[in-house]
């Protein structure tokens, strides 16, 4: 069996123009445009390429983006100040902090401090409280998009069995209760699981959230499976890759996303997604 493409970058363009039509849409019926706030702290390259994403696609849109460059030795202090300002801004639906953020400022309290209704990445306490109560309001992007793209291709979940590798708090966890609304059964594997292969074998939806190129040998996947490889690393001679072997993966899934165009591009729609939701576009969320 070769697999079909999940084509994240075609999806992604086919959802942001639903979303800049929705924006026409209601200012034309009086509505002010939505605001999205981007912090970038530091000058770390990838996270400077994800920023600039991130604004050019609220331009393409519609939606008004106010961009903070913020030194790498800004004090914490300063910081929560900027974000408790852009709490009370009307004009911003949304505030994104690029992270990593600098190991001296607490990432956890900064995303604490941002209003859970402006939460556009998802990341703050309640959001995630409500996802994991099944009651999402504001998603995490990453996940929400690969739910966009496995719905996209009428993926089964009920019955199935989910296996996540990875279980960080911006991928890997969410991920897992994405798909645990969804009804499947659900594996998180990370770096202290003993058996990696013994998981990988039974999922038949696999979705990879590590960074580790070939992480997941290509003989592990079972027939037929869904595959999805949110891994992003930069090799030496500038390529980008996943975290699976893709050529033999390709071979024996049914629906695999390659990298780059398969998952990165559907977190940014996402992203603008949720900036129409903290605007008050959709009447319930859910
Ligand atoms: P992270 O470093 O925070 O988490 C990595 C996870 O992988 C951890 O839970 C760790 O336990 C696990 N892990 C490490 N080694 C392992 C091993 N040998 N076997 C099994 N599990 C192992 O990373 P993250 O922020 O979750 O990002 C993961 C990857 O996804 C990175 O490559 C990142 O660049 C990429 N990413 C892509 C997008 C996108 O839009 N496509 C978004 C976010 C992150």
């Amino acid at each position: 069996m070769t697999a079909q493409l999940i084509d994240g970058k075609a999806i992604a363009a086919q959802l942001k123009a639903e979303l800049s039509e929705k924006i026409s849409e209601k200012m034309t019926a009086g509505h002010r445009r939505p605001g999205l706030a981007v912090i970038l702290v530091g000058a770390d390259p990838a996270s400077g390429i994800y920023v600039k994403n991130k604004r050019e696609s609220c331009e393409q849109i519609g939606i008004q983006s106010f961009f903070y460059a913020l030194p790498d030795n800004i004090e914490e202090s300063e910081l929560l100040k900027l974000i408790t300002d852009l709490n009370q801004d009307t004009q911003v639906d949304g505030i994104l902090i690029q992270l990593p953020l600098p190991h001296h400022i607490h990432a956890s309290k900064i995303l604490e401090h941002i209003d859970p209704r402006k939460d556009v990445d998802g990341f703050h306490p309640y959001n995630i409280g409500r996802l994991a109560q099944r009651r999402p309001l504001l998603r995490p992007c990453t996940p929400y998009g690969i739910m966009l793209l496995l719905n996209h291709i009428g993926q089964r979940f009920k019955g199935c069995h989910a296996v996540v590798v990875g279980a960080s708090n911006i991928v890997g966890r969410p991920m897992s209760l994405e798909l645990l609304i969804a009804g499947s059964t659900v594996t998180v594997c990370h770096r202290f699981t003993h058996d990696l292969p013994y998981f990988v074998r039974q999922a038949d939806i696999l979705v990879s959230a590590v960074g580790k190129p070939g992480l997941i040998h290509s003989e592990w996947i079972k027939p037929g499976a869904t595959v999805i490889d949110v891994g992003i690393t930069r090799l030496a001679d500038g390529t980008i890759t996943g975290d699976i072997e893709f050529a033999g993966a390709k071979e024996r899934a049914a629906w695999i996303t390659p990298v780059p165009g398969g998952v990165g591009p559907m977190t940014v729609a996402v992203l603008m997604r949720n900036t129409l939701v903290a605007a008050g576009y959709y009447d319930h969320h859910h």
